[in-house]
């Protein structure tokens, strides 16, 4: 706490919107944010802040948040509003009878990487040890899934090698799937430095995206490939390295793998796999892959950043590895500059994974079918853990389509606008009989449900959050929660009911069983976060105090470095005579994900809908003009946008964002997915967009 002139005092917290992490100072009179300004000494951020951060929190304190929990018997019923105690007894006794008619894996849960480290936890937590099963999954699923399996694979680890500040080492940055612009702004502020002082810059990106053609920081090359090639490029990339030496010989042989090289040298050494070859393929012309390949190798520092445009794809953890590779290949690892760095999406999506949140992984990435990790949990937990894993996402639609999934607990997740193919997610979650959403907002997935748990912003609730760069930031509580009780409460409170004994008095304790559980955030604790300001994980006695800031140093998490094979694949999803264009999604700066925040604060001045932006050649040839209504028709739906006539966009290829319901981005996205993990293919649609009359 600090204490201020004007505002009564000051309370350090961090961002509940991008995986940037920024800290920021809340300026409060009494228990009202008066100001939030960024924080100077926040690691991340160093004093900058976006428009995100700075403005939009007033949905915090909108007229429209729920404060009082409420149940219906039907979703065909009007909501009753009940005390906390007849909701939780309600919602327990619901899962208890589901469990007892159709078994122990009839129910599950869904956590959110908008939540806090320690809620997360408490939601894995109560899945495994009180529904006693793994059917627990996390909105991760849908966004950097293919990361954490991709990296896991390769190096050892689900986690981003390097901290922001490596990019000013950075020489070559090469900038894949992501538009930082827009979705990690105060990265991209730190980036357009870097660029400025010289660093040179290649964008691997179907969209003309605004930092090839920012003033100043001029892409060397924008590879303009076609959506769902990214694997195509990549090889042709390593091809180049291959087969014009530029490989980091030493590197590889004290730190990789000699056979998967091997192995993977043959592969990319194919003339199928030069950029010649995959020029058909990928749109992108051979020189340019060539040049590209040259200047990466070259470095001296090569750093990757990359984005969702990487991981939600059919080939996303090809691709993840595929990037692996060509860092490895290259020396691109293990020092400031250089490295493998994926951007995130969420506030949390980092910390949401690393606490076990996904089906088959314990806290710490330890796969559930370990018994010796299993024990550690055990003998903490005082239960019999199942070593089988849990349902997926996706799975869980499935099952409840099919009949065996009948109840789930959604915590702070919209799935029903955030996940693909709509109608199919509101068909599954219409066929549960016990719905329980936790959310501080009547969200459209609230419409299946059958309980309605008030959940609490990140101004009304203490913990930790972890951004990009695997750095631990406190939450702190700078208001009471509307609802009387904050998340983490809430959950415990449901736990209790269902037989799972918790008893934290307060977020801290989540942690300190974390870090006592958790090999990764051993030396964790609120105490040396507050010391420090942040800590970077692992930060155990091997490590620096603060932590880690660069991964991988002297060998790889899982030891050697491993090479795989990336043998590009096209998607199911095809263009054809119906559906002839390609259609892929993005963010823009003032709106955020599906938009429940920032559509309720002033930054809907700046960007009130999603719009279909289109060439200007694939517009005139359907009559179409700037502004006009236009319906787009895919395989899973249709829906109607106004056009944006844009030369960010190739022919060909269109694009929306997906930040508000009614613009039903994803009633058009198909539900085909990544072959290793599910994540979902939302970069890629075949689409027919034709101009509509609007009334
Ligand atoms: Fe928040 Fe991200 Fe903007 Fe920072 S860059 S203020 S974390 S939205």
């Amino acid at each position: 706490v600090i204490q201020l002139g004007q505002a009564e005092h000051a309370i350090i917290t961090t961002c509940a919107y991008c995986g940037v992490g920024c800290g920021f100072k809340a300026e409060m009179k009494g228990t009202t944010v008066v100001r939030m300004t960024p924080w100077k000494d926040g690691k991340a951020n160093e004093g900058h802040a976006c428009v995100k951060g700075r403005f939009a929190w007033g949905y915090a304190t909108h007229k429209d948040r729920i404060t009082e929990p409420m149940i219906r018997s039907s979703i065909h019923e009007p909501w009753r509003k009940v005390g906390w105690d007849e909701a939780i007894a309600y919602a327990a006794a619901e899962f208890k009878r589901i469990q007892a008619g159709y078994g122990r894996d009839a129910v599950g849960g869904i956590s959110s990487s908008r939540c806090t480290n320690e809620e997360v936890y408490l939601v894995q937590k109560l899945v495994r040890a009180g529904f006693g099963n793994n059917n627990i999954d996390t909105c991760a699923r849908v966004c950097h899934s293919p990361t954490g399996f991709g990296l896991s694979q390769t190096f050892g680890t689900s986690a981003g090698t390097q901290t922001f500040k490596s990019v000013e080492q950075a020489d070559v940055i090469l900038l894949i799937g992501a538009n930082p612009t827009d979705a990690h702004p105060v990265f991209a502020s730190r980036l357009k430095r870097r660029l400025r002082q010289g660093a040179r810059l290649l964008v691997l990106d179907p969209r003309r995206i605004e930092l090839v053609d920012a003033p100043h920081v001029r892409a060397e090359q924008h590879l303009a490939l076609l959506p769902g090639t990214n694997v195509a490029v990549i090889t042709a990339m390593a091809h180049v390295v291959v087969s014009e030496g530029l490989l980091a010989e030493a590197f590889i042989k004290e730190r990789c793998e000699a056979k998967s090289f091997a192995d993977w040298r043959a592969f990319v050494a194919r003339a199928e796999n030069s950029p010649e070859a995959l020029e058909a393929v990928s749109g992108v012309p051979a020189a340019q892959v060539r040049a590209a390949a040259r200047l990466f190798a070259a470095g001296p520092n090569s750093a990757i950043y990359y984005g969702l445009g990487v991981t939600e794809h059919a080939q996303g953890s090809t691709m993840v590895m595929g990037i692996a590779n060509l860092a490895m290949a290259c020396g691109m690892v293990g020092r400031e500059g250089v490295g493998v760095n994926p951007l995130r999406g969420q506030n949390n999506v980092q910390g949401s994974c690393d606490m076990g949140s996904f089906p088959h992984e314990l806290p710490g990435y330890r796969h559930i079918s370990d018994s010796t990790v299993r024990g550690d949990f055990e003998a903490d937990w005082g239960v019999q853990l199942n070593p089988e894993p849990g349902l997926r996402i996706p799975n869980m639609f499935e099952a409840a389509l099919a009949g065996s999934f009948k109840g789930l607990y959604c915590h702070g997740e919209d799935i029903v606008q955030s996940d693909p193919n709509t109608q199919h997610v509101a068909a599954a979650l219409a066929a549960m009989e016990c719905v329980v959403v936790q959310d501080i907002f009547l969200n459209e997935t609230a419409k299946y449900a059958h309980v309605l748990l008030p959940g609490s912003s990140f101004l009304e609730k203490d913990g930790t959050f972890t951004n990009a760069e695997r750095r631990i930031s406190r939450v702190r509580q700078v208001m009471p929660p509307l609802a009387g009780l904050a998340d983490w409460q809430v959950t415990q409170k449901l736990a209790n009911a269902l037989g799972c004994p918790m008893h934290y008095e307060h977020p801290e304790q989540i942690m300190d069983e974390v870090a006592r559980l958790t090999p990764s955030f051993a030396g964790v604790s609120y105490a040396k976060i507050e010391r420090l300001g942040s800590v970077q994980w692992p930060c155990n006695d091997g490590t620096e105090e603060a932590g880690t800031t660069t991964m991988h140093r002297e060998r790889f998490v899982r030891g050697k470095g491993r090479f795989f094979i990336t043998q590009y694949l096209p998607s199911k999803e095809k263009v054809t005579r119906r559906y002839p264009l390609l259609l892929t999604t993005g963010r823009i700066l003032s709106q955020y994900n599906v938009g429940a925040q920032t559509r309720r604060t002033a930054n809907n001045q700046w960007h009130a809908e999603d719009r279909l932006e289109i060439h200007p050649h694939d517009a005139q040839d359907r009559g179409i003009r700037q502004d006009d209504w236009v319906g787009i028709s895919s395989r899973a739906g249709q829906t109607v946008l106004r056009a944006e006539l844009s030369e960010r966009m190739q022919p060909g290829v269109v694009y929306t964002t997906f930040h508000f319901p009614e613009s039903g981005a994803n009633v058009i996205t198909t539900d085909n997915s990544d072959w290793a993990t599910n994540c979902p293919e939302y970069k890629l649609t075949a689409v027919e967009v034709v101009r509509v009359e609007q009334s």
